[in-house]
């Protein structure tokens, strides 16, 4: 295989206009993002690992879970009921790559409920090996009047709580060797002020992220995160960013255009592989070009 122009490899034109209710539906999205259902390609980096990846059913996480199925790990994948639909695009997909795929819908903002995801996954896969964190909720606001108390619990409800809870109930699982991958954005590096609250549940991951590390490596676990920049998803229009701004979605980049989610499946499959066993407490950026410092 040749090496490809980063700039023209994906498509830098206009995206329509388009707006979703929430949650959006990948199913419902004009371009369809690239998930790696076609393009992946794995090469054995998980046999028989065994992974959990919330917001599993569409964009960044849907990656992430053809990804690790590609490489060979069996999957279960949560998401909300409303999102049924694209959750059952992501078990053929998986089932299609010769691996099990376990859908557990519930959400995240119930605590019990990550007792009971973490627990399930558990049981139907067999094993846990790793805790892939993506589910996340951004809501744009004009202004710091915008911001009600609900939008603020919400978004750290949804973003920083179910960290806690999902990698408190996996530590009765997880064995030395095993890691946990959390997702953050460019935004907690730089910050929007459209997105006060989500760019500050997003450095607080940040921060989880390299506390748990320091805490879990005595026990052989590592905890690394994602960081990207602009990605086509459901996220951006329903809410994610006023829909005047779509069209020109990512082209502000150095790259010049959005990133589609399988340009982070390596990165996913990185942080889970023996090949990373070196590394943890560690933010990768996967920008597009945009600095994370
Ligand atoms: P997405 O809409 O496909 O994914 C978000 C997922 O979060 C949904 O699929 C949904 O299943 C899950 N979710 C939301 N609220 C939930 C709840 N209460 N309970 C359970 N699940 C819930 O969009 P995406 O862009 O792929 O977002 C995935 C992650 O990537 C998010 O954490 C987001 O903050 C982060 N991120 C996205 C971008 C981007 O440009 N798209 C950039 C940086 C970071
Ligand atoms: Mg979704």
């Amino acid at each position: 295989m040749t090496a490809q122009d980063p700039r023209t490899k994906f498509s830098s034109e206009k995206i329509p206009k388009q707006e979703q209710p929430l949650p959006g539906l990948q199913t419902k999205l004009d371009p369809k993002p690239d998930c790696g259902e076609e393009t992946y390609q794995g090469y054995g980096r998980l046999t028989d690992y065994k992974m959990l990846v919330t917001g599993g059913d569409s964009a960044i996480g849907r990656a992430a879970a053809i990804a690790y199925a590609k490489e060979g790990a069996d999957v279960a994948i949560n998401y909300l009921p409303a999102e049924e639909e694209d959750a059952e695009e992501v078990k053929n997909v998986i089932e299609a790559a010769g691996r099990k795929a376990v859908l557990i819908p519930g959400d995240l903002r119930d605590e019990q409920f990550n007792y009971e995801l973490v627990e399930k996954a558990y049981n139907e896969l067999g094993g846990l090996d790793n805790v892939t964190l993506v589910a996340g909720h951004q809501q744009y606001h004009d202004d710091i009047k915008g911001f009600t108390t609900e939008a603020f619990v919400e978004t750290f409800e949804t973003n920083v709580y179910p960290i806690f809870w999902t990698v408190q109930k996996a530590l009765d699982y997880l064995q030395p060797g095993a890691t946990i991958t959390t997702t953050s954005s460019i935004q907690g590096y730089k910050p929007n002020p459209i997105l006060h609250d989500y760019a500050a549940s997003k450095a607080a991951i940040i921060s989880l992220t390299k506390s748990l590390s320091e805490e879990l490596a005595d026990k052989g676990i590592r905890v690394n995160c994602v960081a990207p920049g602009p990605f086509w998803s459901p996220l951006q229009i329903s809410g994610g960013q006023p829909t005047s701004k779509i069209p020109e979605f990512g082209q502000n980049t150095p790259l010049g255009r959005p990133g589609q989610p399988v340009e982070l499946s390596g990165i996913y499959v990185h942080l889970a592989a023996e090949e990373s066993s070196y590394t943890t407490g560690q933010v990768y950026g996967v920008t597009g070009g945009g600095q994370i410092n």
